[in-house]
């Protein structure tokens, strides 16, 4: 790896106040890396260098036709003062699979953990230490041929930055959603199973038919019966049936169109290593409805790397309104979350050999 140091690095004590507050996504870290790929050259030496604005040809066809894809995970303080990430080759996985879908070049899984390596250790200084805090890494890559004819591109851009994130859980207020029957993000032979820009672009205009509902995210259904429930925005679902030790963690079974978080991956793990039941399902509004008004359904909650759990209050849909319990984040819901983070953090056995030390 070719590394070129930013002279104009952060001064520490302003590090260390931006870090302190940084919110998701405001500031980002002294360095990013770039590697470029061509069809006949294959992946470039990849570069870490300082963070700053690219310069691209205005006819560049990410700009036209969105062939973009990316990634999102994180770097999580340890006990120790080091760092660790959390499943970084499930990310690299995904990110190759996402290139065969959208018609990028596969990423080799040793590169792609070189480059998070890399861009970790030189900006470890930028990794906050509270529990739910982590430095969020985001590689990304963009079809860089230039020129307006639609078609697979022959050069490639492959890019990662990282940006500080706080914890941004209240439990005090679970997330409100709108059950949308009018948009629908993915369909069968799609790209919903692909990490894409495209995915989200497509899906600002129901999240903003779900700010005018009052509600804070958008619930996705299936594209072809339109009533199996999918995801949240860009979350996975999960449903705790019954209460207590007997209760069954269930998320909506991958279809196809749904996007497989490694998230969700995890607490399938994390709910059995519990002790509670688990299966991955297809579950209707109908059955949302039915279970939360019943009581059967007991609790519901999102999952994603950036938010890792946010509870679900209210529900609300052409069919009507309806509330999971109490509206406040569940007993199951909140363990589950707490186990994660304390494999995440190192505070917990690492049963599953999930957490990666970065050598710093
Ligand atoms: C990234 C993403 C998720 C969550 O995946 P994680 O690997 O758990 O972060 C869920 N749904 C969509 C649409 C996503 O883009």
């Amino acid at each position: 790896m070719k590394i070129t140091l930013n002279p104009h690095a952060v001064p520490t004590a302003e590090r260390e106040e931006k870090v302190a507050n940084c919110g998701f996504g405001k500031y980002y870290t002294d360095h990013m890396v770039v590697c470029e790929w061509t069809e006949a050259g294959g992946w470039e030496e990849p570069e870490l260098k300082p963070y700053g604005p690219i310069t691209l040809d205005p006819a560049t066809a990410v700009f036209h036709y969105g062939q973009e894809i990316f990634e999102g995970m994180k770097a999580y303080r340890q006990p120790d003062g080091g760092i660790a990430l959390f499943r970084p080759e499930a990310n690299a996985r995904r990110f190759a699979r996402s290139a065969q879908r959208l018609a990028l070049p596969e990423m080799p899984e040793e590169l792609f953990l070189e480059t998070v390596h890399a861009l970790v250790k030189q900006d470890a200084g930028w990794t906050p230490g509270k529990v739910g805090e982590a430095l969020y890494i985001r590689p990304f890559m963009i079809a860089t041929e230039v020129g307006l004819g639609v078609r697979p591109t022959n050069k490639a851009t492959y890019l990662l930055i990282a940006t500080p994130a706080g914890a941004y859980f209240d439990p005090s207020k679970a997330v409100s959603v709108w059950i949308s029957t009018e948009y629908v993000r993915a369909a069968q032979g799609g790209t919903g199973e692909a990490k894409c820009g495209g995915n989200y672009a497509a899906s600002l205009v129901a999240q903003k038919a779900a700010a005018k509902e009052g509600c804070d995210q958008v619930v996705w259904i299936d594209a072809k019966e339109r009533k199996w429930i999918e995801e949240m925005g860009g979350m996975n679902l999960y449903f705790v049936k019954g209460k207590g030790a007997d209760a069954t963690v269930i998320t909506p079974k991958l279809t196809g169109t749904l996007l497989p978080g490694i998230t969700r991956d995890s607490i399938l793990s994390v709910a059995k290593d519990l002790g509670y039941k688990t299966e991955e399902v297809m579950l209707s509004i109908d059955d949302w409805r039915e279970g939360v008004t019943s009581g059967d359904i007991s609790e519901i909650f999102a999952c994603g790397t950036a938010a890792v759990v946010s509870p679900v209050g209210q529900a609300k849909s052409a069919m009507g309104t309806w509330v999971t319990g109490d509206g406040q984040p569940g007993p199951i819901t909140m363990q589950i979350r707490n186990h994660l983070l304390a494999i995440q953090h190192g505070t917990t056995e690492d049963k599953h050999g999930w957490v990666q030390k970065v050598a710093l």
